[in-house]
């Protein structure tokens, strides 16, 4: 089965991860900007990342028989620093308007702090303007944030974008959030990690529970503990839970196939040849 995996950061990801993911039918990643671990601290650190994202990093994968797309966005971890990301934002055209970018993404909230909205809100008001796709990040619960607010708060702010709801995907969903995502009808994703945040135990019950329309799962495997194999691992997961394999086809293939294919790029070669590192030319 061919798998596209919808939200992963390879940057952060070895040459054995391109190897397994290829080996396990992921033939598709789609890569969203994300934070790089400090603060940066200079405009053209930024642009740099986001050109590695859209070239450096698809070459890399497609050697492994994986076709590479990025989403290009100031993420809402970096948006504190409101003048840097504002600079940014005004030398990002060039990167929006690549072959190999999909979405605006990942932007959203991170901290639910006004700076984060009017980054968020700039972002998502070129998207409505330019008709680009969308990738909303929404905060993880800590005891300072709730993600169910973070998803209210994110409703809220789209309801008055008034953007057409088919071109969002609200992301990293929960038990505690989908019915809001449900309601909004934009596109739902949910991050699978192996142990903390959502379980494939838990996402397994939530898709029994809200079904698969316009839904994604992701493994958005970075530098944290984190799988870049989750997607396969769901699939079997799925199988054994009583879905069949059109259901588990949707999921991982048909879904973010019908959703990327809306920015008019996404025409991924899903018979890259996979070259073994063992050939390579000296
Ligand atoms: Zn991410």
């Amino acid at each position: 089965m061919v798998i596209i995996e919808p939200h992963i950061h390879m940057f952060s990801r070895t040459t054995d991860d391109y190897q397994a993911m290829y080996e396990q039918g992921i033939r598709v990643t789609v890569e969203p900007s994300f934070w790089l671990g400090s603060q940066r601290r200079h405009a053209g650190t930024f642009w740099d990342y986001f050109e590695c994202i859209l070239d450096f990093e698809a070459q890399r994968a497609e050697r492994f028989g994986i076709d590479h797309y990025a989403n290009i966005a100031v993420n809402p971890k970096e948006a504190e620093d409101k003048a840097l990301a504002h600079e940014t934002i005004d030398g990002m055209d060039a990167y929006w308007e690549h072959e190999r970018c999909l979405a605006v993404g990942e932007i959203g909230y991170n901290l639910i702090t006004p700076n984060e909205e009017e980054v968020f809100m700039r972002q998502l008001e070129i998207a409505k303007a330019r008709n680009y796709l969308v990738m909303i990040h929404t905060p993880h619960d800590t005891p300072q944030v709730s993600k169910r607010k973070g998803v209210e708060r994110t409703i809220a702010v789209l309801r008055e974008l008034d953007y057409d709801h088919d071109r969002i995907i609200i992301d990293h969903n929960t038990e505690d959030t989908m019915d809001l995502t449900r309601a909004a009808d934009t596109w739902a994703g949910m991050t699978v990690y192996p142990y903390s945040k959502l379980n494939p135990v838990r996402a397994i019950d939530i898709l029994k529970k809200w079904g698969l329309e316009k839904t994604m799962v992701n493994s958005s495997a970075d530098w944290g503990v984190s799988d870049p194999t989750t997607l396969p691992k769901i699939a079997g997961h799925m199988r054994e839970n009583g879905f069949t394999d059109a259901q588990v086809e949707q999921l991982l293939f048909t879904n973010p196939h019908a959703f990327y294919r809306q920015s008019g790029k996404f025409e991924p070669r899903l018979d890259l040849p996979f070259i073994h590192p063992s050939t390579y030319q000296r």
